[in-house]
């Protein structure tokens, strides 16, 4: 009797637990039950994608070229700014194996390498997960939505800003945080830079070879840059570093800026002082927005790791990179979380029980709807050209003023070949490159029409050969496809 007592409050303390188990789960940060990642279920549905990247700097593509080398299909969503912050930057001396490299460049041929063993990148930004339900739930700026078995984060962070009075008013006029796109339009002017990290040292050498003076204007009685980068500051003449200073007030004439209000917080005086150019470099915050706070972030935002590994709070869902990294950022360490995280992610497939004939099943029902169809730009350079396609052109024509140097431009080109596909029968799109055409449309349009390009990449909207409007702005696909619908 006494033991069969003992046998029965066993089975009924077993079962309590596994009974406990499983409701804490559910209820445990947004997770989802163990049980409810059945595979046999995502075979019949259609749009399940096995790994989606979210986001193409170092840690995306580097996941991808890890998941397309274990034989699994990913999409990237290259997000608003393609290939991330290092196409923001010049040279890059600190990637092992490449002495002195472009950002841009060494991007594009980690690009190319995750594509050339499959890797499928997509020109849109992942808007919105929703993680109740598995797979989870995935929305993008252009209206796609599908499943997604597993997610890696690789969203990076964004620069901030200082909140400044009249900050927001002259953005793009005068106050930037992109010292590669604007140093040219800055030539023999005078300058100030923004903190006292890596990225203000790196903008002091970015300006420099243009402008008549650059300070940096660090808030603090030291900079944290490397010692290496602060020596270098020191070895041009044309800049200089001014210790306890901050901007309080950012001035301008109605077209661009002219004058800051600088603070000695030492002395506690505001000193009012002429000057051409802001840039900004005060420090970057995670872009988690998509996530609606459904993964676990810590006090900043920044995505909380599991232990070692790159693993979120909810099961299949991983992360690498800026979005979950307060410290090192460094893009050679986002890489290396873009491959950890790659390796845990194909880990989970295979422990829920994923194999080439799932994946090969998958494929057959999501791999047309991704279709990124683009339209190669005309380019023209001649005066002749201009007015033949343009000023005397009948319709909507849109200029598009880059350079080859300039990571705003490079990041907005496949944006309007894909709009420009869109449009065919409604506006023409054209390009025209600002290196090749400084004596001929570039003088043309300014000297002839009174149209002045200062920084790139610019837009000019014509109707009918008249000037309607000019952006400078920094747009994604569907706001230049918005802005442009307007025109039409
Ligand atoms: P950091 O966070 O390192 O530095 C931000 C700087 O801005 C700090 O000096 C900070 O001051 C200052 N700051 C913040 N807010 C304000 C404000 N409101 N007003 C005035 N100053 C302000 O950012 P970085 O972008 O420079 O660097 C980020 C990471 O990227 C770092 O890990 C860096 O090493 C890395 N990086 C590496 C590069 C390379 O290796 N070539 C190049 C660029 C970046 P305070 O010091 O007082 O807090």
């Amino acid at each position: 009797m006494r033991k069969s007592f003992i046998v029965v409050l066993t089975l009924l303390l077993i079962g309590m637990a596994i009974y406990w188990q499983q409701f804490s789960n559910r209820k445990c940060c947004g997770n989802i039950k163990n049980t409810m990642y059945k595979i046999e279920d995502v075979v019949r549905e259609e749009n399940v994608i096995p790994v989606v990247i979210v986001g193409s700097g170092p840690a995306g593509l580097s996941a991808s070229l890890y998941i397309a080398r274990a034989g699994m299909k990913s999409v990237v969503f290259a997000g608003p700014m393609p290939c991330g912050q290092l196409t923001q930057t010049t040279f890059i001396d600190n990637w092992p194996g490449r002495e002195r490299v472009l950002g841009i460049e060494l991007m594009n041929d980690i690009k190319k390498q995750a594509q050339s063993f499959g890797a499928m990148i997509i020109h849109d930004s992942v808007t919105n997960i929703d993680f109740s339900q598995w797979p989870f739930s995935v929305q993008t700026e252009e209206g796609r939505r599908f499943k997604a078995m597993t997610v890696i984060l690789c969203t990076g962070a964004t620069p901030r800003k200082l909140n400044v009075v009249g900050e927001q008013e002259h953005w793009g006029k005068g106050v930037t945080t992109c010292a590669v796109c604007d140093a040219p339009f800055f030539k023999d002017k005078e300058v100030v830079i923004v903190g006292g990290g890596d990225s203000a040292a790196e903008k002091v050498f970015e300006l420099a070879p243009y402008v008549k003076k650059t300070t940096v204007l660090v808030r603090k009685g030291s900079m944290r840059a490397a010692k290496v980068m602060q020596e270098r500051i020191a070895s041009y003449p044309n800049a200089a570093i001014e210790y306890y200073k901050e901007i309080k007030q950012v001035y301008g004439d109605g077209e661009k800026v002219v004058a800051i209000d600088v603070y000695d917080n030492q002395k506690d005086v505001v000193e009012r002082r002429s000057i051409d150019g802001i840039f900004l470099a005060v420090g970057h915050d995670p872009n988690n927005k998509m996530l609606n706070n459904s993964v676990q972030l810590d006090e900043h935002g920044y995505v909380v790791m599991k232990d070692r590994s790159q693993e979120t709070s909810i099961r299949g869902v991983f992360a690498a990179g800026e979005i979950q990294d307060p410290t090192y950022r460094q893009a050679i360490v986002a890489a290396g979380e873009g491959v950890k995280a790659a390796l845990d992610t194909t880990s989970f497939l295979y422990e829920i029980g994923f194999s080439a004939e799932v994946g090969a099943h998958l494929e057959k029902n999501f791999f047309e709807h991704f279709s990124d169809v683009k339209k190669e730009l005309k380019e023209i350079t001649e005066n002749q050209e201009l007015y033949d396609y343009v000023l005397n052109a009948k319709g909507v024509v849109i200029l598009d003023f880059y350079s080859t140097t300039c990571p705003g431009c490079i990041r907005m080109l496949p944006f309007l070949e894909a709009i420009a596909q869109k449009l065919e029968d409604k506006a023409t799109i054209i390009k025209v490159n600002y290196t090749a055409v400084k004596k001929t449309i570039y003088r043309e349009l300014w000297l002839e029409h009174d149209i002045k390009v200062r920084r790139l990449p610019t837009l000019l909207v014509f109707k009918d050969g008249k000037l309607l409007d000019m952006s400078t702005q920094m747009m994604s696909k569907s706001e230049l496809f918005n802005y442009f619908q307007k025109f039409l």
